[in-house]
């Protein structure tokens, strides 16, 4: 198995050493993991910075990688939390850095926090998630330094709906600009944890990607605890194999590698 988003006290919503986190992997017999720390410029909440020191974890990571050589493979990953506004500022961070992995996430929308609440004062579910999803597909039509789209669906976690709306339209025009460019989503499981039911995003998005062609899909825990690494993550291999899905994919310097699903099963 392949773990693909996963925190540790580089990120600052995270205080689980590095070292732990990978301990448990190793006892899971999780083949490979990337950590994911957390860069969301701007954030919207003045209790909390999410920067990362890139020089440190550049070391950590080196040193990560010689400790359990032969044990794990770890790669080098971030979770950037992109907003509309935001995207040049990040073109020019990633210019001069390398990951293997990037995640683009949406934290925030309309310049507001979700995870708080405030992005959803004064509006309706049905027109927060719509706006969401029209700030996400600005981003992607817009922004092309990323690897996959971290959970796509993330506004389900805040706010039910009171109407049967699935935004299918728009996450369609979401799948239609990312796929042509070679860029993935993921399924995130620690949408069972929030009471979803399922990972992030849920089934019918997966089976709309699918349809849509897409092929390029990571999974991860998202854990921000050692022990929350790799959970849920055999049972999301058997639903996207289930939807079609052929492959899950890993990626070394941004560069994908494919490995057959039904390997894992
Ligand atoms: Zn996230
Ligand atoms: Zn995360």
């Amino acid at each position: 198995m392949f773990d693909y988003h996963m925190h540790s006290d580089f990120s600052a919503d995270c205080d689980t050493s590095m070292e732990k986190t990978i301990e448990s992997a190793i006892e899971k017999g999780i083949a490979e993991i990337s950590f994911t720390e957390h860069i969301d410029y701007d954030y919207p909440d003045p209790t909390i910075v999410f920067d990362l020191d890139l020089e440190k974890y550049d070391r950590k990571i080196k040193e990560m990688q010689e400790k359990y050589r032969g044990k794990i493979s770890i790669k080098k990953g971030v979770e950037i939390g992109v907003q509309p506004y935001l995207l040049e500022r990040y073109e020019h961070m990633l210019e001069k850095e390398t990951f293997d992995f990037i995640i683009c996430s949406m934290h925030a929308a309309d310049r507001k926090n979700l995870h708080r609440g405030d992005f959803f004062h004064n509006r309706t579910a049905e027109a927060a998630y719509e706006l969401y999803y029209e700030e996400f597909l600005y981003c992607v039509r817009n922004f092309d330094d990323y690897s996959i789209l971290g959970h796509l669906d993330l506004v389900k976690r805040y706010k039910s709906l009171n109407s049967d709306a699935d935004f299918h339209d728009i996450i369609r025009e979401i799948f239609k600009t990312i796929i042509p460019k070679e860029k993935g989503i993921e399924v995130n499981t620690s949408g069972f944890a929030y009471g979803l039911g399922s990972g992030m995003p849920s089934a019918d998005i997966l089976k709309l990607y699918r349809e849509c062609g897409g092929e390029i899909i990571t999974v991860g825990s998202d854990a921000h605890e050692a022990s929350h690494v790799g959970r849920h993550i055999r049972e999301t291999y058997e639903l996207l194999a289930s939807i079609g899905f052929k492959y899950i994919a890993t990626f070394d310097k941004l560069e994908p590698s494919f490995h057959p699903i039904d390997r894992f099963l």
